[in-house]
């Protein structure tokens, strides 16, 4: 893996809490990983560090809350299942409430998936135990990798049923009412919508969407469609292709 060196953030940008900065991929970023199995947090971390992250490991809800306060991670790794008054859920709703920071959740059941990337918490991607060490660095790199570099360059807007896509105020409308999406629910929509009429295979999709190193199962994006037609209704013209994937327009 190349060394890259880690570009300043802009001295101008404002430190403000819940401030968007300007994601940068690199060395030297940091992750807070939010696990109570010392074990496991001490694998993920040492993995982590070998590709040269800062790794802040929290042993509980509050604790990991803190430090994305304070040091605005990169990249949060969370356990579904943590000690104390608040689980996994609950720091992913709060992280979500209170910014856009990533979130990879360990999950330890299959049935907790849906809930986790889907609508109720949209972590942005998941492993389930046992999962290998290797395989979570490589979904963290992909989600950061996909995080700095955009992959709508010009801002357009798009229309598809009754639901209009804004790229560049990342806004999707319908009617007079914007829709709630989570950014990869976003990311999914508008790359069906920049390839209305194609059917496109769940491979495909997640090579686009998730990015080429995204190491995950296909049923990622069946749970992100889902949720799809769920927040759009009819208005949206998707298709399932059966044997192939979705189709939109
Ligand atoms: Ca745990």
């Amino acid at each position: 893996m190349a060394v890259m060196p880690v570009r300043p953030e802009d001295p101008r940008a404002p430190h403000s809490r819940g401030a968007k900065l300007r994601p940068v991929a690199g060395t030297g970023d940091t992750v807070v990983v939010i696990e109570d199995d010392q074990n496991i947090s001490d694998l993920v971390a040492l993995y982590l560090r070998r590709e040269g992250f800062r790794v802040l490991q929290a042993r509980d809800g509050e604790q990991g809350l803190g430090y994305v306060e304070r040091d605005r991670p990169k990249l949060v790794v969370l356990d579904v299942g943590l000690p104390g008054e608040l689980d996994g859920f609950d720091v992913c709703r709060k992280l979500r409430a209170a910014g856009d920071v990533p979130i990879v959740m360990l999950t330890a059941r299959d049935d907790e998936v849906d809930r986790v990337v889907g609508l109720e918490f949209g972590a942005d991607d998941y492993v389930t135990k046992p999962f290998s060490p290797r395989e979570l660095v490589a979904r963290v790199r992909a989600i950061l990798r996909r995080a700095g570099s955009p992959t709508h360059l010009e801002p357009t807007v798009l229309e598809t049923g009754d639901v209009v896509i804004d790229t560049g105020r990342r806004e999707v409308r319908q009617g007079e009412s914007v829709v709630a999406l989570t950014g990869r629910e976003f990311d999914l929509l508008t790359y069906l919508a920049l390839n209305t009429g194609l059917a496109l295979s769940r491979r495909q999709l997640l090579d686009g969407v998730w990015g080429e190193g995204w190491y995950g199962d296909e049923r990622t994006v069946d749970v992100h469609v889902r949720q799809l037609r769920k927040k759009l209704g009819d208005g949206l013209p998707l298709t399932t292709v059966w044997g192939v994937g979705y189709r939109l327009g």
